[in-house]
C-alpha cells in the first residue's frame, strides 16, 4: 500500500485492500478527475487473461470464489455512507478531486467471470438508489470483455444500462499475436470484435487500450494499423460504441515482463490518439 506523505489517497493508489474490506475500495481516479468506488469481484486474484502490464498483485488464472453478496452489499453500503455522508472526502481525497464520479465494477481479474455478476448488478442499483444515486453518477464495468454473450453477462449488461452504465472493454491489439502477448490469451480478434459488438449493443461502452513500449520498442506499425482497422470497423458496424479510452503506461507492471515495459512519449500516444479520432471515434487520453 502506498500512502502519500499527506496521508491522502492519491491517483497512483489503487490499493484494494486500503479500506480493509474484502469487495470495496476507493479510488482518486485521475481519468474521472473524482472519487470511484470500487466493486472488486476477484478478491482472490485470479483472472482468465494474463496481460503483461496488469497491475494485480499475484496475479493467478482463474475465476472468482463463490461471493458474500451480504458483505459486498454491507461494504458498499459503509463506504457510501463514509463517501456521502461522512468525512471521507476531507479526510483523503486531495482538494480538487472531491467529488464522487462513479462505482465501479472492475477488481483484480475479470468482473463477469463471477456468476453472481447480474445479482451484483442489481444489489449495486437498490444501494445507489437508496443513496439518491442511482443515475445521478455512472456505474462503470471495466472487463476484458471475453465473456461476453454468456447468459449472465448478457443479464447484467442490460441491468447496467437502466443505471447509467457503460462498459469499458479491453482492446489492446487486434492481431492474433499481439492479444497472444500483451494479453496471454488465445483470441481470435474477429470473435473478440463480436464480443465488443454484442456489449455495446446492450450498454454504451468504450474501447480500453494500453498503449507501451516493450523491449524498447512501440507496437509494431502493422499491428497499429490492424487495431485502427479493426477500430474502423467498429465506428462503422457499431454505432453505439462510444469512443476509446488510450492510456500510457501509468503505472509499473506487477508481472514477470515488468522490466521489459516502459512508457511511450506522449507525442506518440497523443499521435495514435489523432489517428483514432480521424477515423470518427472520439478519444479520452490518459498519458
Ligand atoms: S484482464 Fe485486467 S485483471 Fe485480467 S490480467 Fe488483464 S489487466 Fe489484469
Amino acid at each position: 500500500m502506498t500512502r502519500g506523505q499527506d496521508g491522502l489517497l492519491s491517483v497512483a493508489d489503487h490499493d484494494r485492500g486500503r479500506a480493509g474490506m474484502t469487495y470495496v475500495y476507493p479510488v482518486v481516479s485521475r481519468r474521472a478527475g473524482g472519487v470511484s468506488v470500487g466493486v472488486n469481484l476477484n478478491p482472490n486474484n485470479a483472472c482468465n487473461w494474463r496481460c503483461i502490464y496488469c497491475q494485480v498483485p499475484d496475479l493467478q488464472r482463474g475465476g472468482p470464489p463463490p461471493l458474500d453478496l451480504d458483505r459486498l452489499e454491507e461494504e458498499l453500503r459503509a463506504m457510501l455512507t463514509d463517501v456521502v455522508h461522512g468525512d471521507f472526502m476531507a479526510r483523503a481525497v486531495p482538494e480538487g478531486m472531491r467529488r464522487l464520479n462513479d462505482v465501479a465494477i472492475s477488481g483484480n481479474g475479470e468482473p463477469t467471470s463471477a456468476h453472481e455478476f447480474p445479482r451484483v448488478v442489481e444489489r449495486i442499483g437498490h444501494i445507489l438508489k437508496d443513496f439518491g444515486l442511482a443515475g445521478q453518477i455512472k456505474l462503470i464495468l471495466i472487463s476484458n470483455g471475453s465473456l461476453a454473450g454468456r447468459a449472465h453477462v448478457s443479464a447484467g449488461l442490460a441491468a447496467m444500462a437502466c443505471l447509467n452504465g457503460e462498459v469499458w472493454f479491453k482492446l489492446d491489439r487486434a492481431t492474433r499475436a499481439g492479444i497472444a502477448q500483451v494479453n496471454g490469451t488465445a483470441t481470435d480478434p474477429a470473435a473478440h470484435f463480436r464480443r465488443l459488438a454484442t456489449v455495446a449493443g446492450l450498454c454504451p461502452t468504450w474501447v480500453q487500450t494500453c498503449m507501451f513500449s516493450l523491449d524498447g520498442s512501440p507496437p509494431a506499425p502493422a499491428e497499429i494499423d490492424a487495431y485502427l482497422s479493426l477500430l474502423r470497423h467498429g465506428r462503422t458496424e457499431i454505432p453505439a460504441l462510444r469512443g476509446v479510452l488510450l492510456y500510457g503506461l501509468a503505472r509499473p507492471s506487477l508481472q514477470a515482463e515488468a522490466a521489459r515495459l516502459g512508457p511511450l512519449p506522449e507525442s506518440w500516444l497523443r499521435g495514435l490518439a489523432a489517428r483514432i479520432e480521424a477515423l470518427g471515434l472520439p478519444v479520452r487520453l490518459s498519458v
